[in-house]
């Protein structure tokens, strides 16, 4: 059955990708961004299309829309971008937060909050499951970020509990691919830019930290499978690829498959930089019969494939 769906920060890397599979699924898309860190050209494609609608607003103001489905994806979600204007991180993630959950309540949609793994923070166990309450410094530079996220996950549960809303949770765990800027700042993209110019390429600390990396279509499949399960699942469910790899690897691998000339060199470590992560997928396995894909590779190739062009493009 068509749906009129609202996704906030739908012109984002994730957001944009999340779009294209709903419209392709017959769905109504409104797609609500201030373009912080999206930009029109991710969603360029769609725009011919009668069932998609892009809007301009900054979800720390109150929108209204009646529709089925809210999928509230709305931050930054790169260390440089998100620490660039901390108060407005914050004031993203919960009053952002606290306004699609008022507009969900007003008109009886269900609504996904995307989550993080960055709520486990620097983790003491590992891999991470749900039920670990994390390890968060509440007073950092990532603060801003992890906190503002755990707050939405808070309201979440405080709406789901006092006005019996039907609420979804995801923990999203590092994800990659096509339409992911340039400048982004995050890992998998300043390597493969640096990799296809042949610039050094900038391991923070010495490389041994490791992250588990999601490509963006298994995120995909799992947020609609997620949406579309009964009132009684809300989560918080982790939605990550657990193949884990150091820094260095990641290097490696994308030097190796760009051919590329670049030299590693050390930079200092970031504060609070979680020095590993992966996630325990038992319960997306469990309860959306979820799991990855797509290997690290082939996940790889298809994201160089992109900077490529675009590299080129922008020549
Ligand atoms: P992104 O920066 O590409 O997308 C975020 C989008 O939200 C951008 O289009 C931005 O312009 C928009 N936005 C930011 N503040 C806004 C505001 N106040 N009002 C309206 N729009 C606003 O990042 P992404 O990787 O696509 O992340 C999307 C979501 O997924 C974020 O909520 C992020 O926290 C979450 N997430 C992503 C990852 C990942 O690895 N990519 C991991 C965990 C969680
Ligand atoms: N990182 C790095 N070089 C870069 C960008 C990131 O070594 O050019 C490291 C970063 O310090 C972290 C990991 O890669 O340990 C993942 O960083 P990212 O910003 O992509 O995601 P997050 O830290 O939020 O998991």
């Amino acid at each position: 059955m068509k749906k009129r769906i609202l996704v906030t920060g739908g012109a984002g890397f994730i957001g944009s990708h999340l779009c294209n599979r709903l419209l392709e699924q017959n769905n109504e898309v409104l797609c609500l961004d201030n373009y912080f860190t999206g930009n029109k050209e991710n969603v360029l494609s769609l725009l011919d299309n009668p069932l998609f609608e892009l809007i301009r607003h900054d979800v720390v103001n109150p929108y209204m829309a009646v529709v089925d489905e809210i999928y509230n994806l709305a931050c930054p979600a790169s260390p440089i971008h998100y620490q660039h204007n901390p108060i407005q991180t914050l004031k993203t993630s919960v009053m952002g937060a606290i306004n699609m959950l008022e507009t969900a309540k007003a008109t009886g949609a269900k609504i996904l909050q995307a989550s993080t793994s960055e709520v486990y923070g620097d983790p003491e166990i590992h891999p991470q499951v749900e039920s670990y309450w994390g390890n968060v410094n509440p007073i950092g530079e990532r603060s801003c970020y992890d906190e503002g996220k755990r707050c939405a996950e808070t309201l979440f549960m405080d709406y789901h509990r006092q006005t019996n809303l039907d609420i979804k949770i995801i923990r999203i765990f590092n994800t990659y691919g096509p339409n992911m800027h340039p400048n982004d700042g995050r890992v998998v993209s300043n390597f493969i830019v640096q990799c296809l110019q042949n610039k050094d390429i900038t391991i923070y600390g010495n490389g041994k930290q490791s992250r588990s990396f999601q490509y963006v279509d298994d995120l995909v499949d799992g947020m609609i499978k997620m949406m579309a399960t009964s009132k009684d699942f809300i989560g918080p469910v982790n939605i990550g690829n657990p193949n884990e790899f150091t820094i260095l690897e990641l290097a490696e691998t994308i030097i190796r498959l760009t051919n590329s000339k670049s030299k590693l060199v050390f930079n200092s470590l970031p504060k609070d930089d979680p020095q590993q992560r992966k996630p325990d997928i038992s319960l997306a396995r469990e309860k959306l019969d979820w799991s990855p894909k797509i290997e690290l590779e082939e996940g790889l190739k298809k994201t160089i494939e992109y900077f490529d062009e675009i590299l080129k493009r922008d020549k």
